[in-house]
């Protein structure tokens, strides 16, 4: 088949490399460079989601992240490069005694949910971590894991390219078509199109998929120098501290619904402080890298995945919000299957008939 994808973010880049593992000519389409848009940035958590009340979107979840090892070794191996993925676990402090009794309830439930493969439980407060807060102490999962996104970008690229995936970066598409789309480099037609273009995707869509609910949520993150390897992930107050395999350690993150520019600003001091005032270590760690990006975020929360309406081949895998890299590779391999009409399986939430007709 020829398979033309429109984006090279984790999405595009995912669903190139299902595609050409399957034997399929790739060619993807990038108005940038390689992990130009929300994929090119530092933080990385693979993190769950709770373990209690669940969801066909927890199964999915709970799939990808475990089966997430396995994907990025083989990647790595592909490419010679190295994604800084690591299932490290992940630490989140407790406050209340309202946050322990859940935290001891869903201990209880992830036996099950979690099929005995990872823990979740309750310790006291490790000495990483400022004893005040964690008054009562911390869940520790094993089940979490982190990557270094702008890497990971970079080492699928080269995968897919040792797979034959021909990259045209520099190469942004105006206008979709029944059957291809077209830009300044001629109109392309195409056995499949998946177009996977992060937030500016959702423009190119409107005129088949008008849910006018799709937005860009701009998020900043800052790379500090300080090794914290060997230590989990943290969590707390919106706020994750990842430690990464090459000895920096990213604090994350803004979550803003409106914004005049792109870039980092003020903002993300807020979020830096507080990591430092959660792991001591941090205290006086200088930053390497303050950097934002946009999170496509279609209807609520959820993806958006499926055939467009009235483009005969045209598919679309959007909406990676916040938990992209968590989903690439199982979304890229639903995107195999779904063009050349194979069985799959996703979530009713992440179907583009879900989202249009309003949840
Ligand atoms: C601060 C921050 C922290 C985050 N932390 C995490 C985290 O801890 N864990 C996690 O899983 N996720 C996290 N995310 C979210 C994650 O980055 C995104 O979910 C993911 O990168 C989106 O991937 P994508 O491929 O859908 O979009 P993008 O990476 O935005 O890729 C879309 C690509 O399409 C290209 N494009 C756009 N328009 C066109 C066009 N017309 N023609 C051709 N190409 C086009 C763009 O240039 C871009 O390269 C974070 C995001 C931010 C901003």
């Amino acid at each position: 088949m020829r398979v033309s994808v429109v984006g090279a973010g984790i999405w595009g880049l995912a669903s190139a490399y299902a595609c050409a593992l399957r034997g399929d000519e790739v060619t993807v389409y990038e108005a940038g460079e390689v992990g130009c848009g929300a994929s090119g940035g530092i933080v990385g958590a693979l993190a769950p989601l709770v373990p209690d009340q669940w969801t066909p979107k927890k199964q999915f979840q709970f799939e990808s992240l475990h089966s997430a090892a396995n994907f990025w070794a083989e990647v790595d191996k592909k490419s010679g490069q190295l994604s800084g993925y690591g299932r490290i676990g992940r630490v989140q402090p407790l406050q209340t005694e309202r946050a322990k009794e859940l935290a001891v309830a869903r201990a209880e439930e992830s036996r099950t949910l979690w099929q005995g493969k990872y823990q979740w439980t309750l310790h006291s407060c490790p000495e990483f971590i400022a004893p005040e807060v964690a008054p009562l102490g911390v869940i520790h999962d094993t089940l979490s894991a982190r990557i270094f996104p702008a890497q990971a970008a970079r080492s699928l690229a080269l995968a897919c390219k040792t797979l034959g995936v021909k990259i045209l970066e520099n190469h942004r598409v105006e206008s979709l078509h029944p059957d291809g789309f077209s830009g300044a480099f001629g109109r392309v037609k195409s056995d499949a199109v998946i177009l996977s273009a992060g937030s500016e995707g959702f423009r190119m869509m409107d005129p088949y998929v008008p849910i006018h609910e799709t937005t860009g949520v701009k998020g900043q993150a800052a790379l500090l120098d300080a090794d914290l390897t060997g230590q989990p992930q943290v969590y707390a107050g919106g706020v994750y501290v990842i430690p990464h395999a090459n000895g920096t350690v990213a604090i994350g993150s803004t979550s803003e619904t409106s914004w005049d520019y792109p870039e980092p600003d003020g903002k993300l001091d807020a979020v830096i402080a507080q990591a430092r005032a959660m792991v001591p270590a941090l205290a006086d760690a200088p930053v390497l890298q303050r950097w934002a990006g946009i999170r496509p975020k279609a209807r609520r929360r959820d993806p958006m995945v499926g055939k467009l309406p009235e483009l005969e081949r045209v598919f679309t895998v959007s909406g990676a919000f916040k938990i992209g890299f968590g989903l690439a590779h199982s979304l890229g391999e639903v995107m195999a299957r779904m063009i050349r009409d194979e069985p799959y399986s996703i979530p009713e939430s992440f179907t583009v008939e879900w989202h249009l007709a309003g949840g």
